[in-house]
């Protein structure tokens, strides 16, 4: 009966790929991607002749979830006739993609077997390539968007990510907008929190192997001058450290005297 598996590529071309996300790309009976590099296009329709894009879901100025439930019903349909069914997303399948984790949440109550097997986020590429460590001080993680609209809450003494910061406020799919309109919102909310000269670095880690990662170290302020980012991820680095709780130091039997 069906099945449904979903890997990711990671970042990096082809290169990044587990060898058991591989195997499952050979062995499907249907293949279905969103990836969009021409490479790795290239590449999966090579290895697998049933390869069939979900992109073609995207359209300009469709609304985003609406394609991604277009996906979910052609990724259940394939799933329902009975194919072994492998979907494939570029860096991590599951991080901030909708679509993957819906697709396995409606195989299972259909009663098929459904999985999901992890891979390289940008997030991950981002710690090694910006040699941070998520531990030394704890690191916050958000969508930009959702960032704003919920007015997560968060702490300036630890690391905070911010992911599609470049198509913040963009609820559809235009392949035309390099930088959204609603950038400026972005960074005005940010300098309630953080001064207006504190360094952020806009990151962009390298798709291909000859190329090196895109590290811009800029100013809070000057975000919005970026002029081409919907591939990038804004990072921003503690203010200040944080202060120990003494009595807690106490109560774990820490002494005092460890405190950084
Ligand atoms: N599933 C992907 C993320 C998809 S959401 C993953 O695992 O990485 C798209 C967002 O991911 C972008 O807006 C950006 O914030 C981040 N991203 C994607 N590719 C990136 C890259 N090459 N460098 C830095 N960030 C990237």
């Amino acid at each position: 009966s069906g099945s449904l598996t979903i890997v990711g590529t990671g970042i990096r071309l082809i290169s990044q790929i587990t060898p058991e996300a591989r195997t499952y790309i050979e062995q499907a009976e249907k293949l279905l991607f969103v990836v969009a590099d021409l490479p790795t296009i290239a590449w999966l329709k090579k290895i697998n002749s049933t390869s069939e894009s979900l992109s073609v879901f995207y359209q300009p100025g469709k609304n985003r979830l609406t394609t991604y439930l277009e996906m979910v019903e052609r990724i259940l349909t394939c799933v329902r006739d009975g194919l072994k069914v492998c979907v494939v997303f570029y860096g991590h399948p599951g991080v901030f993609v909708y679509p993957s984790h819906e697709a396995i949440k409606r195989a299972r109550l259909e009663g098929f077997c459904a999985r999901m097997l992890p891979a390289i986020s940008a997030e991950d590429c981002l710690f090694a390539d910006l040699g941070i460590d998520p531990g030394t001080s704890g690191c916050q993680s958000f969508e930009a968007t959702d960032f704003l609209v919920y007015k997560r809450k968060f702490d300036t003494s630890s690391s905070l990510i911010l992911w599609q910061f470049g198509i913040v406020g963009e609820l559809s799919f235009n392949p035309e907008i390099r930088v959204s309109r609603c950038l400026p919102i972005l960074i005005e909310y940010l300098q309630q929190y953080y001064s207006s000269d504190h360094e952020v670095i806009i990151y962009e880690a390298a798709q291909y192997h000859i190329c090196e990662p895109v590290i811009q170290r800029i100013s809070l302020a000057k975000v919005p001058e970026v002029l081409d980012a919907p591939m990038s991820t804004l990072y921003i680095p503690p203010k200040a450290p944080a202060s120990p709780d003494l009595e807690m130091l106490d109560r774990l039997g820490i002494p005092r005297s460890i405190q950084e």
